[in-house]
Order: C-alpha cells, then sequence, then structure tokens
C-alpha cells in the first residue's frame, strides 16, 4: 500500500477533459496531457483493503491495490509487470472500460472510489513511452498452427495468448484494418486508432499474422481453414443490429447506428465509405436509444455539426444515487452522463418511437413519438403503457437506431461449419469449446453484445482451452489461477 492515509488526504480527480466548445471541432480524445502528481496521488487513494472487491468487479481479475501501489511509487515496470499478468490490452481498457472495478471498490461504500481506469491508462502509457511494452516472442514453438477469426479485442487476445503458449498464430479479418469494433465501432474522440496500430505492431513483432481483407466463408472456405490449422477460434462478434421496424423504416435518413459510425471512423482512416454517405451536418438528428453506442451517435453528429440532437429512450431515466435495491458492490444503476451529452443534446426518457414521418418524397421528415409510464403489470411484472393525449412529431431528417444488437452472423461460415447456436442465436460453447471439438469462440460471438474487458477476458479464457487442447496441458494464466497455480497443481 502506497500511503496508508492517502484515501484521507486526497479526493477523487481525473484528468481534465478538453472544453466541449473546443473538443467538437475535432475526432481526438477528451483528455488533457496527465499530471505526475495527479497520477500519484490518484494512486495513493488504494486503501489496500483486506478483500479487495475490485478484483471480482474487473472481468480480467486484474490485482489492483498491488499496480496501485507500484504507480504511487513511480515504479513502473513493476506496474506494467502487474498489470500484464492479467490483461493484455491495458491501454484499450484505460480508456474504455465502464470500470466495474470502480463500482465494487471498497472506497466506493462512502467516498468516491479509486479512479482505477485512470491509473491503468496512465501505467500502460507510461510503460509504452519507457519502452517497457516491447515484443517478447515466445521461446519455442510448438509446430500447432491457430486460426483466429475476427481482430476484436477477444480475437487480439486470444491470438496474443496463443502465440505465447508456442503456438503459430493467423488472425483473419475480412475488414481492411484489425480491431473490430475498436476500430470500426468506437469513436476516435474515446479512444483514437494509433493506440490499435502500436498494439498490433507489437504483436506482429511478436509473431502473430494479420491477414486482413479477408472474409472467412467468402475468401477463404471454412473448410481450407480447418483443413490448413490444427484450431481454430471464432472471434466473429455479435453483428446482426437490433431493427426498428416502425411505419416508414425504408425512408431516406433513417439509418443503423453502426452504419453512422462505421462511416465515421472509416473517412478518419482514409477509408471508402460504401454507397450511400449518412452525413449530419445541418440536420436535426434523433438518436433512438439511450445507451453507449446512442452516445457516441451524439457526440459523432456534433462533430458532424448537426442542427441539433435529440436521443429518446423508453426506460424511465435512472436515478441519480443508487437505490436501497441496488447497494454496492452491485453495478450502481445510475444516471450516466457522458462527454458527449455534455457537448450538446436533448435526452428524452420515458418515450417510444411510434412511426418514422416522411415527407411525402420519400424521406425522413419526423419521429412520431408517445410518453410512456412504467409500473407493475397484472402479473407483477414492469410493463409500460403509453401517456394518452402525449403523441407528437420530432422534426429530424436523421434518425438513428442504437438499440443494440440481436447476436451474430449465422450465415456463411458458422453455417457452412455445422457450428450449434444457443437459444438467443449466440455461439453455444462449453470452456469455450463449440460443438466442433478443434474449433472454439469467445467474445461477443458467444456471449452477445457486451464489453471490450469481457471480450479480452474471454479470448484469454479462450485461449488456455485451445492450449489444453492442443497440448493436453497449459501454462497460460486464467483469472482463476495464476500460472504459478496451475504450474504447482
Ligand atoms: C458503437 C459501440 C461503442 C462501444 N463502446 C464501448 C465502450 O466504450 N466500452 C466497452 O467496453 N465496450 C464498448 N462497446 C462494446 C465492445 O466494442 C464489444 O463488446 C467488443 O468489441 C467485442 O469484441 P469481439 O472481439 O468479441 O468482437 P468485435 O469487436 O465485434 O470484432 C469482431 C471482428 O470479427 C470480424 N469478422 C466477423 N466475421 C468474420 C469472418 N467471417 N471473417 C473474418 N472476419 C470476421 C469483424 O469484422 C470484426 O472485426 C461498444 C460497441 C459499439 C457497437
Amino acid at each position: 500500500m502506497g500511503k496508508i492515509t492517502g484515501f484521507k488526504e486526497y479526493k477523487r480527480e481525473l484528468p481534465p477533459q478538453r472544453d466541449p466548445k473546443v473538443r467538437v471541432n475535432d475526432f481526438n480524445e477528451l483528455y488533457e496531457k496527465e499530471n505526475e502528481q495527479l497520477r500519484k496521488e490518484q494512486a495513493a487513494r488504494c486503501m489496500d483493503c483486506g478483500v479487495p472487491f475490485c478484483h471480482n468487479g474487473c472481468p480480467l481479475g486484474n490485482n489492483i491495490p498491488d499496480f496501485n501501489d507500484a504507480a504511487y511509487r513511480g515504479d513502473w515496470e513493476g506496474a506494467i509487470e502487474v498489470l500484464s499478468r492479467t490483461n493484455n490490452f491495458p491501454e484499450f481498457t484505460g480508456r474504455i472500460c465502464p470500470a466495474p472495478c470502480e463500482a465494487s471498490c471498497v472506497l466506493g461504500i462512502n467516498k468516491p472510489p479509486v479512479a482505477i481506469e485512470f491509473i491503468e491508462k496512465s501505467i500502460a502509457e507510461k510503460a509504452f513511452k519507457l519502452g517497457l511494452i516491447k515484443a517478447d516472442p515466445p521461446q519455442n514453438r510448438t509446430g500447432k498452427r491457430v486460426a483466429v477469426v475476427g481482430s476484436g479485442p477477444a480475437g487480439l487476445a486470444a491470438a496474443a495468448q496463443l502465440n505465447k503458449a508456442g503456438h503459430e498464430v493467423t488472425i483473419f479479418e475480412k475488414n481492411s484494418q484489425p480491431g473490430g469494433l475498436l476500430r470500426y465501432g468506437i469513436p476516435d474522440f474515446k479512444m483514437e486508432k494509433w493506440v490499435i496500430e502500436r498494439r498490433v505492431q507489437v504483436m506482429e513483432a511478436e509473431g502473430v499474422q494479420f491477414r486482413t481483407n479477408t472474409h472467412v466463408g467468402k475468401d477463404i472456405s471454412a473448410e481450407e481453414l480447418n483443413n490448413t490449422f490444427d484450431a481454430v477460434v471464432l472471434c466473429c462478434g455479435a453483428e446482426v443490429p437490433r431493427d426498428l421496424p416502425l411505419k416508414g423504416r425504408e425512408l431516406q435518413g433513417v439509418h443503423f447506428a453502426m452504419d453512422f459510425l462505421t462511416q465515421q471512423n472509416r473517412r478518419l482512416n482514409g477509408e471508402a465509405i460504401g454507397a450511400e454517405e449518412i452525413w449530419a451536418e445541418g440536420k436535426n438528428v434523433v438518436v433512438i436509444g439511450g445507451g453507449d453506442t446512442g452516445a457516441d451517435c451524439v457526440g459523432t453528429s456534433n462533430r458532424q455539426k448537426a442542427q441539433s440532437v435529440s436521443q429518446i429512450e423508453l426506460l424511465q431515466q435512472p436515478p441519480l444515487e443508487r437505490s436501497e435495491e441496488n447497494p454496492w458492490p452491485q453495478w450502481p444503476l445510475i444516471l450516466r452522463t457522458s462527454s458527449s451529452h455534455e457537448e450538446g443534446c436533448e435526452r428524452n426518457w420515458a418515450m417510444q418511437s411510434k412511426e418514422f414521418v416522411g415527407d411525402g418524397e420519400g424521406r425522413l421528415r419526423a419521429v412520431k413519438v408517445v410518453d410512456v409510464m412504467w409500473r407493475k403489470d397484472e402479473s407483477g411484472r414492469m410493463a409500460f403503457f403509453e401517456v394518452e393525449g402525449s403523441e407528437r412529431e420530432i422534426p429530424c431528417e436523421l434518425a438513428l437506431i442504437a438499440i443494440g444488437f440481436v447476436h451474430t452472423q449465422p450465415k456463411g461460415l458458422l453455417e457452412e461449419l455445422g457450428i450449434e447456436l444457443d437459444a438467443r442465436g449466440n455461439v453455444y460453447a462449453t470452456n469455450y469449446q463449440t460443438n466442433i471439438p478443434n474449433i472454439f469462440t469467445a467474445g461477443d460471438v458467444r456471449r452477445g453484445q457486451s464489453l471490450v474487458v469481457w471480450a479480452i477476458s474471454e479470448g484469454r479464457e479462450a485461449a488456455r482451452a485451445v492450449d489444453t487442447y492442443l497440448m493436453g496441458e497449459t501454462a497460460l494464466p486464467s483469472k482463476n489461477k495464476s500460472a504459478i497455480d496451475l504450474m504447482v497443481g
């Protein structure tokens, strides 16, 4: 523990974000440069409590008190060593994780929790700067070949771990650049793309091969993949978006959020954006869906200079503080205001969209909405009821549907391989192994739409399952067992 009285002396503080009026003119990351003193003080707030609940809160099982301590002492080598034991990509999670660890930080019982995510990012960035994160290829190769399909965080983590175990790993990616949703979904203002490129360079230097622009199931058949590789890890994401099949869905100006966000990422990356350009400049934009993807659409619309941005959410506005039914260390179901909301957006809660209204010439003119009330129905379950007489139109020329993803794409590769799906349409697996013994799976394709930190965790755990399948045993660490535990049985 760095400083015994740290949590009493220092308040939680994050590095300042750039002025919203300035940052909406570019897509660069939000934060000002960090300062050493702030990093040290924030790390000093960790109490090294007897039972650090943050370990459990983190899907990776990050050893948080130990890296906080090292960061406080300025021992960057020690800090990155601890962090890298459980997390392959702290520079990703340090930027975009919703930080379930902070929700379960013991200090959070009666004070703002330790700024763990900020400290994690600081350690990762400092380690890159000091040359502490560098290629570390395996000493020995096993002669086994593994294909990873998909280069999102799950695929990258699985590949990094399998390469560490000495297997020859090739990642296949249908897009022209690796990263999955990190690259084509998440906007640059949350994470600039050089962060992915820097990590990919390290992985390439360690021996991982990337085959981009290669759609498995189209450019290379499932059969060829199976014949060439000893094992396959499917990390294809959950790509089928949830639609809103209302009257007027076909109107010009109604789009999926992902199409809008992907175009902006491609534009910034200098890639072609596809057929119809979706562009918010001068338009009134309605974002349907109050989650993170919706917030990313708000931030992107403001940067494209939309006339106005409104967001619609069916659920009621959450409370500002935890309710009694939602105590620590559960994930707090409270109102979250993202940086994108601070840049300008009208947020509408308990509102249902009813229809996309056209201008008579095939173009969107408004979204028809109605207020709803939430209460228990006869069976005792929460249900919503329309408020009579509240129907009205929100004028808009662009509507973005951001209500999540239903499941992975079953057509093509999965069908061709004969992969069994679960009741929700995700890939069914037992300990990350599908119904076909040499084919494994990890990330959103298996658990459904989730988080980057879960994708990394799944990729790591799936790598252990593959290594055990190929070698009969594994020394790769698990979030439940360290490599040493495993070695000593
Ligand atoms: C707009 C948006 C914002 C988000 N923001 C956050 C956030 O701030 N924090 C957070 O933690 N999570 C966030 N998420 C969720 C997070 O991005 C995902 O949970 C995570 O990326 C899932 O990782 P994955 O590797 O399983 O899949 P993905 O990232 O979806 O990667 C799958 C990859 O597989 C490739 N692929 C699919 N099929 C094939 C094939 N047949 N051949 C070759 N390649 C194929 C795809 O092209 C893709 O690159 C966000 C999601 C979205 C949509």
